[in-house]
């Protein structure tokens, strides 16, 4: 059976361009960045060549660019980095609450350590209001952390106008863009951000590498000490094959993506209106037009959307929910919860992402096999039942 791969907001299959530029790292230049042979000045001229075109995709200077080992860590070292940079200035950072748990859990890790926490409220489509961040920001507010856009439902965030408020504020701001870079255009500088955390698996980069962009002048305590890389900013031997990686990414993303984002956003809504033709009691969840190219987020009444994740996967159709398996239970998803739907319409959930390996002909092929699997699970549903 051939498989149809609609979970590209999970992760993406690395471009073969990719691994063909990385190749060469692993074997025969794989000397020690920060050793002075030319070995390791081959490895150094690669990582610097990556730091441009990373820097590029974004708008940023090269020397902004801190290499990560993924997005969770570029999140980690925004909110740490700065909580514990800024300790004599106070203690409060204020966050949305659909933020991905690389920032959700740093703060929760920061609120345990006697920092003070304020998640932001969101509307029915998960957009905050900037005038919200206004009203909570006080004299001891040293950080707000907002993400660009949602990796559950594809809401994107009004990130230019909340960053025009704290830059008033004179307070560092702090975007998660890991599911925007690469798939939109990112500009540091038209966003007005100080802080941006990005992911190279997210767009068609190899997994366990990332990177922070930090404006200058933006304070922040190191998080890994050990050697002088990364500017003293972050200690460990490069990933020099990673990093490679993701600047070859970065620089196929910055060629190719306004055209593969028009692509996605054609095929996003054929399926998103397909499904809401064919299929009677369901909603998109997140906003209308303000989302990614790539994201359908829809919520089925009376059944789990585990239960269609399942079925979908034996009709070889890998999709995922916006619920969390825990080890114990089946978590409905705290993003959908703050958006205002019920524990039944966040457990009924099922997220479909596309990339670009997906072609039309699939997009029609999901629209032919889901309405009978909802069908059928329907027909089978005690939820159903009791609300007839
Ligand atoms: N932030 C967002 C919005 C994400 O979607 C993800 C990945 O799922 C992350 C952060 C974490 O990135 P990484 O997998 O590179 O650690």
């Amino acid at each position: 059976m051939k498989r149809i791969y609609l979970d590209y907001a999970a992760t993406t299959p690395t471009h073969p361009e990719v691994v063909e530029a990385m190749s060469p790292y692993f074997t025969e230049i794989f000397g020690n960045p920060s050793s002075i042979y030319s070995y390791g000045q081959e490895a150094r001229g690669a990582i610097e060549q990556a730091r441009a075109s990373v820097a590029s995709l974004i708008g940023a200077q090269e020397e902004e660019i801190v290499f990560t080992s993924g997005g969770t860590e570029a999140d980690n070292f925004a909110l740490k980095g700065v909580a514990f940079a800024s300790e004599n200035k106070g203690n409060h950072i204020i966050i949305s609450p659909i933020e991905h748990h690389a920032v959700t859990e740093s703060a929760k890790f920061l609120e345990r350590r006697g920092f003070s926490i304020t998640r932001l409220p969101v509307d029915e489509y998960g957009l905050v209001d900037p005038d919200e961040v206004r009203k909570a920001i006080t004299a001891k507010t040293i950080l707000v952390s907002v993400m660009q856009a949602n990796n559950e439902m594809g809401t994107i965030e009004p990130i230019a106008e909340i960053a025009r408020i704290t830059k008033e504020a004179g307070i560092p701001f702090h975007t998660d863009a890991v599911q925007t870079v690469g798939h939109i255009p990112v500009d540091v500088n038209e966003l007005g951000v100080d802080l941006l955390a990005m992911s190279a698996h997210k767009f068609y980069g190899p997994k366990g590498v990332g990177a922070l962009y930090i404006r200058k002048g933006t304070r922040l305590v190191p998080f890994l000490h050990g050697g002088s890389q990364e500017g003293r900013r972050r200690a460990s031997t490069e990933n020099v094959p990673g990093i490679v990686g993701f600047g070859k990414a970065a620089e196929l993303a910055q060629a190719e993506m306004n055209q593969e984002a028009e692509r996605l956003s054609r095929l996003r809504d054929e399926l998103i209106n397909g499904l809401l033709e064919r299929i009677d009691h369901i909603r998109l969840n997140g906003h209308p037009t303000i989302r990614l190219p790539n994201n359908v987020n829809i919520s089925f009444d009376y059944i789990e959307g585990e239960s269609i994740l399942l079925n979908l996967d034996l009709e070889g159709i890998c999709a995922s929910t916006g619920s969390a398996c825990t080890s114990a239970s089946l978590e409905p998803s705290e993003v959908l919860l703050a958006m205002g739907l019920s524990h039944e319409q966040a457990h009924g959930s099922l997220r479909l992402s596309l990339g670009r390996w997906i072609a039309d002909d699939e997009i029609k092929r999901v629209l032919e096999v889901l309405p009978g699997i909802v069908a059928r699970l329907r027909a089978m549903s005690p939820l159903l039942k009791s609300n007839n």
